[in-house]
């Protein structure tokens, strides 16, 4: 018989990526579950559209049998079948973000050797969600260096403030690649800093002013660019990349309307100072988001400042599916993730 598991949604950070690591080894390791509490700590909570869709699009790439995945629910109950790849179009119906639901198929996917391709629609620009460009070089290039063969395309932006069309990006994994353990271990030299104000629908001084923010709290070499983009709405959002000889990370400040350009790039600044001071390879986001691939390669080690509530309930999450050490031991003022 294949194994069960119950599963709180509401341990640790008791947020979506419970449910959305809960899905993604459910399909790698065939068990199924029942998760009740989901999102239980969040002021909202159940299941957001974003989360209802995260759960068909995994049952579509996997065949599997689903209860209770509706907008609010907060219980469900998912068995899977195989992992099957495909070509489909999902549609999240709302501005939730589409990176969140790539967060759920994507590491199945590759380890299943499947290809896949997968149009998803709704918000490409979230708060507290991977941007569309935090997935094409930040974690995609990590997947490639464990084996996989997978690339990513924004098609049209999406921000939350959408009156408009829909963003939409389409998400590609190739058969045969697999996922190796890789080690991060040294950030290297820093080559260059790049900072882009990215405007939709709002005058450049925005951009300018943050900008200019940037050009005072962050040393040379620092380049940067005001990019204009047509989304369904208003939007601004700042990216600060940080290139190192062995390590990238970017950084993003979302603007809010009543919030100021100033203090959008200052709060961003702050972000990029403290990355470079720690002098670690891997960021706070990337961190939560390698685990994933690294337990499902089997091992792998990364060094990165002390992990997030968010990190920490992941690795909870991950040892419910998978029997796998996963070590957190200080290094200085940094800790060292060993897996495996
Ligand atoms: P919800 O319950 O609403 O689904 P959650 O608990 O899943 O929320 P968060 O804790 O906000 O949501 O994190 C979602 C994911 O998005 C995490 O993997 C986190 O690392 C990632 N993330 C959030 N902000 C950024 C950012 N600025 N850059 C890169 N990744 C980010």
């Amino acid at each position: 018989m294949t194994e069960h598991l119950d599963i709180d949604g509401s341990r640790g950070e008791g947020g979506g990526q419970i449910l959305r690591t809960s899905l993604a080894l459910s399909m790698l390791t065939g068990k199924s579950f029942a998760m009740r509490n989901i999102r239980a700590n969040r002021a909202k909570p159940g299941l957001r559209r974003q989360h209802a869709t995260a759960v068909d699009a995994a049952a579509r790439l996997c065949d599997a049998t689903v209860h209770g995945a509706k907008v609010d629910s907060r219980y469900i109950e998912f068995t899977p079948g195989t992992i099957t790849g495909g070509d489909f179009l999902v549609d999240i119906g709302s501005a939730g973000s589409t990176t969140l639901v790539v967060q759920t198929l994507l590491v199945p996917a590759i380890a299943s050797g499947k290809p896949l391709r997968a149009t998803i629609r709704g918000g490409t620009h979230n708060p507290m969600a991977p941007p569309f460009e935090f997935l094409e070089r930040v974690y995609l290039p990590q997947l490639r260096a464990m084996g996989a063969d997978v690339s990513i395309t924004l098609d049209q932006h999406g921000f939350v403030d959408s009156a408009g069309p829909l963003g939409q990006l389409t998400l590609d994994v190739r058969a045969g690649g697999a996922l190796r353990p890789i080690e991060l271990v040294n950030a290297g030299e820093l080559v260059e800093c790049r900072a882009t104000a990215v405007l939709s629908r709002l005058p450049t001084h925005i951009g300018d002013r943050e900008l200019a923010v940037v050009r005072e709290r962050i040393a040379e070499p620092l380049s940067c660019t005001l990019s204009e983009v047509r989304g369904g709405g208003t939007a601004n959002v700042l990216f600060i990349e940080i290139e190192r000889t062995s390590s990238f990370e970017l950084v993003t400040g979302f603007g809010e309307r009543g919030l100021r350009a100033e203090t959008v790039a200052e709060r961003a600044c702050d972000e990029a100072a403290a990355f470079l001071a720690a002098n670690v390879p891997v960021g706070e986001h990337l961190a939560d988001q390698l685990l994933l691939p690294l337990a499902v390669a089997g091992g792998g080690r990364f060094r990165c400042a002390p992990l997030s509530l968010h990190a920490t309930t992941n690795i909870e999450t991950i040892g419910l599916f998978l029997d796998l050490p996963i070590r957190v031991e200080p290094d200085g003022d940094a800790v060292l993730v060993t897996v495996g």
